[in-house]
């Protein structure tokens, strides 16, 4: 068994085993492997263990690894979500290749998404990303934005409202983590009153996996617990 099958039976055991602590069903809580920085081999790996969904963070690279296997099928067939922050000027490849967008958070951007996703393709599915810890530097709208947002991004045929996504700030302690997701999950479930359609609440990363599940995560984004270390310092966005 390679390292990467390993490390990925090892973070589904611990996303069931976290669940079933907090009374969830463990199917409710999908896996996203976030495959920035790291090869084609090792995403390869990944698909060999049984892994379908995959982050990046950067446009160029993601296109790059998405043509690299466009040739080959897979049952299921792959699917990949850019979680990066997203500068208009590359909002083309992104609607073009990818079938998820996690950091939409300006109506400029969802208006030539739509306008920019091929008619051949599915509409693409989006999670508005909140700017939760209220930090300056930080991308993601804030709250009382959100229902604005919401409404005019639901408008638009070529775009889906999936949900929403946040990177909090970085924070050890078990319960401010849980506190802030909760905050999160808090939002969601006002969004999902407003647009029944919203079922994905993207929360949680290798450092607060627990957490985020334990208030209501439906995706996590998991890198290091899967592929190991980066080898060159990702940007914290
Ligand atoms: C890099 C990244 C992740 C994965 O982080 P790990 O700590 O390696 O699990 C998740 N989400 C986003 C938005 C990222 O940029």
């Amino acid at each position: 068994m390679s390292a990467i099958e390993q490390n990925l039976q090892q973070v589904t055991a611990r996303i069931s085993a976290t669940a079933r602590e907090c009374g969830r069903d463990p199917g409710e809580i999908s896996l996203l492997a976030v495959s920035k920085t790291k090869s084609v081999e090792a995403i390869e790996e990944a698909i060999a263990a049984g892994q379908r969904a995959f982050g990046e963070n950067y446009v160029q690279e993601g296109v790059e690894k998405i043509h690299y296997f466009q040739q080959r099928k897979f049952i299921p067939p792959l699917s990949w979500h850019f979680i990066g922050p997203l500068q208009s000027n590359k909002s083309r490849l992104v609607a073009e290749h990818f079938h998820w967008l996690h950091t939409l958070d300006r109506l400029q951007l969802a208006q030539r998404l739509n306008h920019q996703r091929p008619e051949e393709s599915a509409p693409l599915n989006v999670l508005i990303q909140i700017n939760i810890s209220g930090e300056e530097s930080k991308s993601g709208i804030m709250p009382d934005r959100l229902p604005e947002l919401a409404a005019a991004v639901a408008e638009l045929p070529r775009l889906r409202l999936r949900g929403l996504m946040a990177i909090p700030a970085v924070e050890s302690d078990y319960q401010r983590q849980l506190a802030v997701f909760q905050r999160m999950a808090s939002l969601f479930n006002g969004l999902r009153r407003q647009f029944p359609q919203a079922d994905t609440l993207s929360l949680g990363m290798t450092g607060d996996m627990a957490a985020a599940i334990a208030a209501g995560s439906t995706l996590v984004r998991i890198g290091t617990a899967i592929f190991g270390a980066r080898d060159y310092g990702a940007p914290t966005a």
